[in-house]
């Protein structure tokens, strides 16, 4: 067995380390993935997006592209040492796209590729989503929001949650045949949210959730007669949910999250190293604790391992499915056990938040904040429960 990157793929690992050493300097933000410390401030936007700005100079942004779109066709190998590299250094993104791209590519007119595509390859648009609804998510087929073919445009009226609903342009599914089984009503659409001045279009209105520490960090959107241009439809009408579905072959392995883990961990045994030599105690002083730390490193290195499969089944072109959950759980039920952990070590001083001002905070407090925020990830992008259902039913075989 050899576990070893491609050369092609080593080098671009080593190069991204040595370029955000450079680009991005580590705990200026706090990126890790939905407890980030960032959301919704616009001097953390700014930074993340003069990093991407970067990323794009550099070739990278759109490396994974198919060449015709003005990509590298990156292979699934260098996209994973790449990423694996970009989240270990914490730096706050690394691939341009997301869900829209691959989409435009695929289910698109050639006109909506040229009016959308560059806007994204140069980092400068980006889409906020509508899926989720207040009583649709793991059940997403059976989103209510729905559309009225009006001439050329559609009324739109309905309500999506769980957004960041700041961006000018959303990528939306709503309902366009109420009477076809619920996945064949649906339509996949890009619609304006904004007008050239910046103000939310006549029929939109976005109300902040605030997050139990009482931040703004996610939307409300409310839709009343909002009225879209019908041809900004990705795919067929009534045909959304299966273009939704639609992926190029693009990374998936999740490997963010055990690069992270890792490094978050070196992070804080050089934090506590630093608290005994000015506080005289340390959680490492504790042998239990010391063990616990081991168990927490072998439990990231085998999610390592798991997401490394993922990555090596894309790249023989086999479609992960009960991996790609196993990766997805095993990630987000070990980061809420490694940041309670870590937090725990520090006994009272990993209770104190961010929000605690005035207060010497360890680590100024981020520790307790993601393992605060960390319950999030049992349930933004798919709960732990249909991860669950799907490695049962998938991978075991067992009945729904
Ligand atoms: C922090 C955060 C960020 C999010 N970001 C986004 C985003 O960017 N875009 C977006 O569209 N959505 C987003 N969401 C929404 C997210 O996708 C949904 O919350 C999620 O899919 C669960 O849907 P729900 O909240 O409607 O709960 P429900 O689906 O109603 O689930 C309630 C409970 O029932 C369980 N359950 C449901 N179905 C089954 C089943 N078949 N078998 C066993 N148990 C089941 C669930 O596991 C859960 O415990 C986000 C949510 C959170 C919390």
């Amino acid at each position: 067995m050899d576990f070893r990157f491609t050369p092609e793929a080593q080098q671009i690992q080593q190069e991204a380390i040595e370029f955000t050493r450079k680009e991005w300097e580590p705990g200026k933000w706090d990126t890790q993935i939905l407890v980030n410390w960032h959301h919704q401030v616009d001097e953390a936007e700014e930074a993340v997006n003069e990093f991407e700005k970067k990323l794009v100079n550099k070739g990278w942004w759109t490396m994974h592209w198919p060449s015709e779109f003005g990509g590298q066709d990156a292979s699934i190998e260098v996209q994973l040492a790449y990423r694996e590299a970009m989240s270990y250094a914490g730096a706050p993104a690394s691939l341009g796209g997301g869900l829209v791209a691959p989409v435009l590519m695929l289910a698109a007119p050639k006109w909506m590729q040229d009016e959308f595509l560059p806007g994204i390859a140069s980092a400068d648009l980006e889409f906020s989503q509508g899926f989720s609804e207040p009583d649709a998510g793991s059940d997403l087929g059976s989103l209510k929001t729905r559309a009225v073919r009006d001439g050329d445009d559609y009324l739109i009226s309905g309500q999506k949650i769980w957004g960041t609903y700041r961006n000018p342009w959303i990528h939306i599914l709503v309902r366009t045949d109420p009477d076809a089984p619920k996945h064949r009503g649906i339509t996949y659409l890009l619609a304006p949210l904004k007008d050239a001045d910046g103000e939310f279009m006549p029929g939109v209105q976005v109300r902040k959730i605030p997050d139990a520490l009482g931040r703004h960090r996610w939307d409300e959107l409310f839709m009343e007669n909002w009225r879209v241009p019908a041809r900004y439809i990705l795919g067929e009408e009534n045909r959304g949910w299966y273009t939704a579905m639609t992926t190029l072959s693009f990374e998936r392995s999740n490997i963010q999250a055990p690069a992270t883990m890792q490094r978050q961990i070196e992070e804080y045994i050089a934090f506590v190293r630093e608290l005994k030599a000015t506080r005289g105690f340390s959680p490492l002083d504790d042998a239990p604790f010391r063990n616990q730390m081991a168990n927490l490193r072998i439990e990231i290195e085998t999610l390592r391992m798991i997401a490394y499969r993922v990555g090596w089944m894309q790249s023989r072109g086999e479609i992960p499915q009960k991996e790609s959950s196993m990766s997805k759980l095993w990630a987000d039920v070990q980061y809420q056990k490694t940041m309670k952990t870590l937090a725990r070590g520090l006994q009272e001083y990993g209770n104190l938040l961010p929000t605690q001002e005035g207060i010497d905070m360890p680590n100024e407090g981020f520790l307790n904040n993601r393992a605060f925020m960390s319950g999030t990830l049992s349930v933004a992008g798919g709960t732990t429960e249909v991860q669950r259902q799907i490695i049962a039913q998938r991978g075991l075989g067992l009945p729904r």
